[in-house]
């Protein structure tokens, strides 16, 4: 049997090179590749264009691409990553092969098998969304000091629902919590105000690319 034939493969939407728009790592050169396929269907949603198509690739030639680009940094993200069991494998290799890795993930499914180097950026889906009842959030107490959690908030109604859950959640020492305005739904600075007026110890997050270059694919 030809090897190529069963060479672990994914699924994948597209891989480029842009700015991370994101957390901690916002402006710096990032290769994205981006996985095919959510189970989620967030009412905001901005890569709606990942949940069919795309295009099979072994881990090789994913890894050869990634390598093309020449960042130190590479984001996986979807789509809903996780869905496709052999991301796992992949965050591996490119962990391997040196690379500063981040996972984009929606924090409905479990996270007790991604390679402890990965950054995980972890969603927690908000009353807006339409999708929070799928939040699995219990996972959120495997987190290492290194990850992020990420509240995309549309309105004062899931801000206050935020506030509300943040002390309930079991999260470990040094995680950081990112609040999210929802792009062209919730103005940045109304937002940054009920923060402050609160104190809470979370940090407000803008996503970069959307500023630079508006909501469009593989930016
Ligand atoms: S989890 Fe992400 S990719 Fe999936 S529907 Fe929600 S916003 Fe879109």
């Amino acid at each position: 049997m030809d090897a190529t034939a069963t060479a672990p493969r994914l699924r994948i939407t597209e891989i480029f090179r842009s700015l991370q728009g994101e957390a901690d790592t916002a402006g710096w050169p990032t290769t994205f590749v981006r996985l095919t396929g959510c189970p989620l269907r967030c009412t905001y949603c901005d890569s709606a264009y990942a949940f069919g198509g795309g295009e099979w690739q072994s881990l090789d030639d994913i890894e050869a691409r990634v390598a093309g680009f020449g960042t130190p940094r590479v984001c996986v993200t979807g789509g809903e990553p996780l869905a496709q069991k052999t991301c796992l494998a992949l965050l591996t290799r490119l962990c391997d092969a040196g690379y500063r890795v981040s996972l984009e993930t929606s924090g409905a499914l479990p996270l007790g098998d991604v390679d402890p180097r990965v950054v995980k950026v972890v969603d927690v889906k908000t009353p807006a969304s339409g999708e929070s009842s799928r939040n699995l959030l219990g996972e959120l107490s495997r987190l290492q000091p290194h990850d992020l959690v990420k509240f995309v908030i549309c309105d004062r109604a899931d801000y206050d629902w935020s506030r509300a859950l943040l002390p309930t959640l079991s999260l470990p020492p040094g995680v950081t919590v990112y609040f999210s305005p929802s792009h062209e739904q919730l103005a940045p600075g109304e937002l940054a105000d009920w923060m402050l007026a609160d104190g809470l110890a979370v940090r407000l997050q803008l996503q970069l690319h959307k500023y630079l270059w508006g909501n469009v694919p593989g930016r």
